[in-house]
């Protein structure tokens, strides 16, 4: 089966707890705070793998969780960093934020990708000890690892990709041009997933191309095999349309080149503006009149059209020639970047909103205010401007005035649902 779509969870590992601990030692008696900070939790990474070509592991395993950091402890000992989760996924796989939507990344590249970071330690006891509080009998747990439902799609990495009406060769053609092994019958969708092939030009210069299984009428509408499949050209910096010149199974070359570009064009006005070469297949079976009649129309549109036979190779290396000097023109093969958080700055989320702030034995502010909460997972605290405008949500809420009222200090932790920073004036 092959399976290109999958939902599953990732957890990156909280951070290690704080410790509190004192120094002992004979003869010492009252030794001062030494208890260490807890270790990193373990990042969730991403990595291509080649030798992968579906997500169907993730259809069987959606959990993925990585370690909390290992606890401080005394002597001032930090905890150890968890290890990493690795993740291997096919080559080209899209990882985006299940609610949001929005791409966290493009796993197309060698470099491990960290999706989902581990948190960071608590801070044991003893950094906690100031002047005024020698005997801090308080550290902090560690703060939370992110958590994301992630859709994985994969998006194959083709230079070219192969479309056209079931039957009419591609798969023929890509197994007489590269060492890709697709089946190959006289029967309609034979393909059900796609293939790889890499096409060697001549001496380091090679690229690759795809085999989509058939694209029929209605494809772009969801009837039928096609368009689950169409995705798999979104990359493909080129299109090269095989079409049965001969008119074997009953149609007409012209007719169906027309549906299949309707096809795209639904699917997605720009992929139906991808440079595309037209291929006229079959063409052993068929007379000379159809290829002339069929090559007329085609560069009428202005598409630049090649008869060939893939059966008996008949002008498959000038196809190979053709296509190469076509790439050599086009743009790298498309990568996605990640998208920010889409967050509504609203200024005047905080005015005249209801809050209550408690401190706790422990010495934090605890702020409790349930229309933050929102706000709170919503904001990325390591971007910048995201954190400002946190900022000026807590100012003109009032909850700023209020903490300094209390008697912060700067250091002194504050707690809004689980999220802790340390006070900055
Ligand atoms: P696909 O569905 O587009 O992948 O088509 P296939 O490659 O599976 O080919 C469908 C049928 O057409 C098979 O029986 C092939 O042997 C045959 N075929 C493919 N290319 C040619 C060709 O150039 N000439 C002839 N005569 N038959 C071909
Ligand atoms: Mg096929």
């Amino acid at each position: 089966m092959f399976v290109d779509k999958a939902v599953i969870n990732i957890k990156a590992g909280d951070g290690g707890d704080g410790a509190v601990s004192f120094h002992r030692e004979k003869y010492v008696a009252a030794g001062g705070p030494d208890g260490g900070d807890g270790g990193k939790g373990g990042d969730i990474v991403f990595v291509a793998d080649d030798s992968l070509s579906t997500l169907i592991d993730f259809r069987y395993k959606r959990k993925y969780a990585a370690q909390k950091g290992q606890n401080g402890s005394g002597g001032n000992r930090t905890g150890k960093n968890a290890p990493d989760l690795v993740i291997k996924v096919p080559r080209g796989t899209v990882v985006r934020e299940r609610e949001s939507g929005r791409i966290l990344a493009d796993i197309s590249g060698d470099e491990p990708v960290v999706i989902a970071k581990g948190g960071k330690g608590g801070k044991g006891n003893a950094r906690f000890a100031t002047p005024t509080r020698q005997i801090p009998k308080f550290s902090k747990p560690g703060f939370m690892g992110q958590e994301y439902e992630v859709s994985l799609e994969l998006k194959l990495l083709a230079d070219v990709g192969l479309v056209g009406f079931p039957n009419v060769g591609k798969s023929t053609l890509i197994s007489v041009v590269s060492a890709a092994k697709p089946k190959i019958a006289n029967y309609h969708f034979t393909t059900l997933s796609p293939v790889l092939g890499v096409v060697r030009v001549d001496e380091g210069n090679s690229f690759v191309m795809a085999d989509i299984p058939g694209l029929i009428e209605g494809a772009a509408d969801g009837v039928g095999l096609g368009h689950e499949f169409l995705r798999h050209v979104d990359r493909c910096r080129l299109i090269v349309h095989v079409v049965d010149v001969s008119g074997s199974e009953g149609r007409d070359p012209k007719e169906d080149f027309e549906i299949i570009n309707r096809e795209l064009k639904n699917f997605s006005e720009e992929l139906s503006e991808r440079p595309q070469i037209v291929c006229a297949n079959k063409c052993d079976m068929a007379t000379d009149e159809q290829k002339d009649e069929f090559t007329a129309f085609i560069r009428d549109k202005g598409y630049e059209c090649i008869c060939i036979s893939a059966a008996t190779t008949q002008g498959t290396s000038e196809l190979i020639s053709l296509i190469a000097e076509k790439l050599s023109e086009l743009p790298p093969i498309k990568r996605y970047e990640p998208e920010a958080l889409p967050v509504s700055f609203d200024e005047e989320a905080g005015k005249g909103q209801k809050f209550e702030i408690t401190r706790g034995d422990d010495a934090v502010f605890y702020v409790e205010a349930p229309w933050l909460e929102h706000i709170i997972r919503t904001v990325d605290m390591d971007d910048y401007m995201s954190l400002q405008y946190f900022q000026r949500v807590l100012r003109t809420s009032g909850i700023i005035d209020k903490l300094e009222e209390m008697g912060i200090d700067e250091g002194d932790t504050v707690n809004i649902f689980g999220f802790e920073f340390d006070f900055v004036f």
